[in-house]
This record gives C-alpha cells, structure tokens and sequence, in this order.
C-alpha cells in the first residue's frame, strides 16, 4: 500500500492540480487503493490567516479579500471543469457560506480565539481534497474525499494539537477495507477527541498527517511530492549552488 502527499505549491492552480492527478493515475494503474493526503491550495492557509486577523480588527478590507480568495477556488473549479451538478455546487456553496459566516462573526465579536482558527484554517485543506478528489471523479477514477478530521483525533491545543494515537489508529485502520479507489485526504486538520472540535497540526502539518496514515495503515511506501528531489543542503531560490544531499541518516 501507497500513502502520497502533495504540498501546497504542487497544487496552487489549476495546471498543477492536473500534473499531480497525472502522477496519481499513473501510480493508479498499478495500485488500486492509494491514500493521497493534499495540503491547501498554494498560499490559501496564509491569506485565511491574514482574512481572519483582519476580520477580528472589524477591518472590512477582509470582505474583498474574502472574495478574491473564493473567486481564486472558483477559477480553479471551472480551469478544471469540473462539472457543476446540483450536489457539487451546493456544497461548494454551503461550504463558502460557513466561512464567510463565520468570518462575519469574527468581525463582529472583534476576537478570533485559536479554536476559531483552526475551523477557519481546515476550509483551505477540505476544498483542495474536495475538489482535487471529484475532478479525479471527472477523469474517470473512482476517488473518495476524507475528512480527516474523522480520522485524527487530538487534544485540545489548537493550532499545535497533539495527536491521540490509540482512537486515531483504530479509526484509520477501519479504513483498510475501503473498497478500491483514490482515497483524497485533507492534511494538516483533526478534531479534539472530547469535543469533535476541528484542530490543526501545526503549520506545514500535512506531511506528518500523511505519515499518521501511512503508519496506521502500514503501508509499505509514504511518499512526499515537492517541488524538488530529494533534500537539498539549502532553499534553491535563495541559493544558487544547493544541490541535493545524496544520502542522510534518520536523525540528519
Ligand atoms: N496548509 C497548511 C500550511 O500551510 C498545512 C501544510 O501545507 O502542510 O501550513
Ligand atoms: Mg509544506
């Protein structure tokens, strides 16, 4: 069994998402049931943060770029062509509808507590799974979308949670005899054990969400999709002359 993430950058528009659904069907004629976790599109976990910080300011300059961020998933939805059947477009409706809500309650009480965030944040991860996982539908692979959030369960430090491994393994195995298909998981999210609550993993969070799921599900392979091969000794865009390290122990 195969788990594969793919970053925030592999799928910030539409021509990406379509390169890493190309590496995803590949692996799909080989591979029958494959666990795919995505991170938000490229820059959507940011911009949310920068919305909500200047929702709770009660700076209406959060609504314009509220609506530029929709405007932007709404691009991505008809470059990809999806088709836009009842069911799709009213949960890509309802969804939207419960972030600009929740949003316009921000503003109005001036206070976004680190609970609030985190339900903010999860609306960045569960549209790219979504919509990554019914244009795979579109291409004719059978692809179910999950929400972490039944799957990974955490205490209640929001922002940073820290995974319940004994509930959270037990749920994720359920998911073994799943029936065949592309599994599209949403990164980064959980939800607190006791009060279903959504919580986030921290930033950058979507590659230790793949690793929860690979090890639960004992999976043979977890592979990490970037931008680059490898690890290299330095950021390529900053420094011209990084290369890729050839080998590194566990503890490097
Ligand atoms: N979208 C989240 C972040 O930007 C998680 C991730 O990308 O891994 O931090
Ligand atoms: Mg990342």
């Amino acid at each position: 069994m195969l788990v594969m993430k793919f970053g925030g950058s592999s799928v910030s528009d539409a021509e990406r998402i379509r390169r890493v659904c190309d590496i995803i069907i590949n692996k799909y004629k080989t591979d029958k049931s494959l666990f795919v976790v995505v991170s938000a599109f490229g820059g959507i976990t940011d911009d949310l943060i920068e919305i909500t910080n200047l929702a709770a300011e009660n700076n209406p300059g959060y609504l314009l770029l509220l609506d530029r961020l929709i405007e932007r998933i709404n691009n991505i939805i008809s470059e990809l062509a999806i088709p836009q059947s009842s069911t799709f477009v009213q949960e890509i409706e309802e969804n939207q509808d419960a972030l600009r809500n929740v949003l316009f309650g921000v503003a109005l009480i001036q206070e976004a507590s680190q609970k609030t965030r985190d339900y903010i944040l999860s609306f960045g991860e569960r549209n790219s799974a979504f919509i990554i996982s019914r244009y795979l539908n579109t291409v004719e692979v059978s692809s179910t979308y999950i929400d972490a959030r039944k799957y990974i369960k955490t205490d209640n430090t929001f922002g940073a949670a820290v995974v319940q491994f004994e509930q959270t393994n037990k749920n994720i195995e359920s998911l073994r005899s799943l029936k065949s298909g592309v599994n599209m998981i949403t990164g980064f999210i959980g939800s607190d054990m006791m009060s279903d609550r959504t919580t986030t993993l921290g930033r950058g969070g979507s590659d230790y969400t793949a690793a929860i799921f690979a090890a639960a599900l004992n999976a043979d392979v977890l592979e990490i999709w970037t931008d680059v091969s490898g690890v290299l000794t330095s950021d390529p865009r900053k420094v011209k002359k990084a290369y890729t390290i050839p080998e590194m122990t566990y503890s490097e």
